[in-house]
């Protein structure tokens, strides 16, 4: 242990990387100091001594602004760690943006995340056979099973998404997360309209669900675009003259109505079911 004990601050403080994942960057800061394998209650004792960690909390929720967001839209520290290996090749750290549960393609790459990566005694499952650990892990073992997303569902994610990375690695946390928002908000709605579609409708159930709402977009003919207007233009495109689709206008524009916060999403999903049972 190498910590200076006349000083709050750790000896060893790297810096933190462009859009890096608290959590991660706290087991990189522990090991900067002398910890080979570092244990959760190193992590929590370095995370008040940094000025970029203070505030953070240990359910390792990712961060872009005061605002917290919903909790079905992000995953705690214990779950799997999602990556893009491209990315990970040019730059070995976790992204903060990784940890959104609707997050699936990197736009950067257009390459479908993986989720073989773990830190040890945080992700949960981190001793199973085919994970590989953060600071171990090879090029070859990230690039081990990369799938690109085809065509139809890149435009689509595209559209979605990379407005906000971009504003990400543009280092503009409050445009990016006003940005998500929107997003977040036009993933919920097709979630909803997935959930009231006959499966007949839809693409096989194992197919990953990125796919299947790019498929469900293209069938619908919906255009997707996350901006200030995108809940109106959205909701407009919603004719078809199935019951469930009738309620999820209803039900969203009473949302428009009389905000209640990202959680109203959550609320009317389970109604959508009510409806459609
Ligand atoms: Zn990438």
């Amino acid at each position: 242990m190498t910590i200076c004990a006349a000083s709050p601050l750790p000896l060893c403080r790297p810096k933190r990387l462009p859009d890096e994942w608290t959590e991660t960057y706290l087991f990189r800061v522990a090991r900067a100091n002398g910890i080979p394998r570092p244990r959760l209650s190193d992590i929590e004792r370095f995370r008040p001594m940094l000025p970029v960690t203070a505030s953070s909390k240990s359910d390792g929720y990712p961060v872009w602004s005061d605002t917290p967001l919903p909790r079905w839209s992000v995953v705690t520290r214990v779950n799997k760690i999602w990556y893009c290996p491209a990315c990970m090749v040019e730059s070995r750290h976790i992204r903060s943006r990784w940890r959104l549960t609707v997050f699936e393609v990197c736009t950067l790459h257009q390459i479908r995340l993986k989720d073989n990566l773990a830190e040890r005694v945080m992700t949960r499952g981190y001793k199973q056979d085919g994970k590989y650990f953060v600071t171990d892990v090879s090029d070859e073992q990230l690039w081990e099973g990369a799938v690109c997303p085809m065509p139809g569902e890149r435009e689509h994610v595209e559209r979605m998404w990379s407005g906000f990375e971009q504003l990400v690695v543009q280092g503009d946390p409050s445009g990016a997360f006003e940005h998500l928002v929107y997003v977040l908000f036009l993933e919920a709605l097709l979630d909803a309209i997935a959930y009231a579609t006959p499966e007949s409708d839809l693409l096989p159930i194992d197919a990953p669900r990125s796919t299947r709402l790019a498929g469900l977009a293209a069938k619908y003919q919906f255009t997707v675009a996350p901006d200030s207007n995108c809940i109106g233009d959205f909701l407009r495109q919603i004719t078809a003259p199935h019951i469930a689709m009738q309620r999820l206008h209803d039900y969203a524009a009473c949302c428009l109505m009389k905000p209640r916060g990202p959680h109203a999403f959550r609320v009317y999903r389970f109604r959508i079911c009510e409806g459609a049972s």
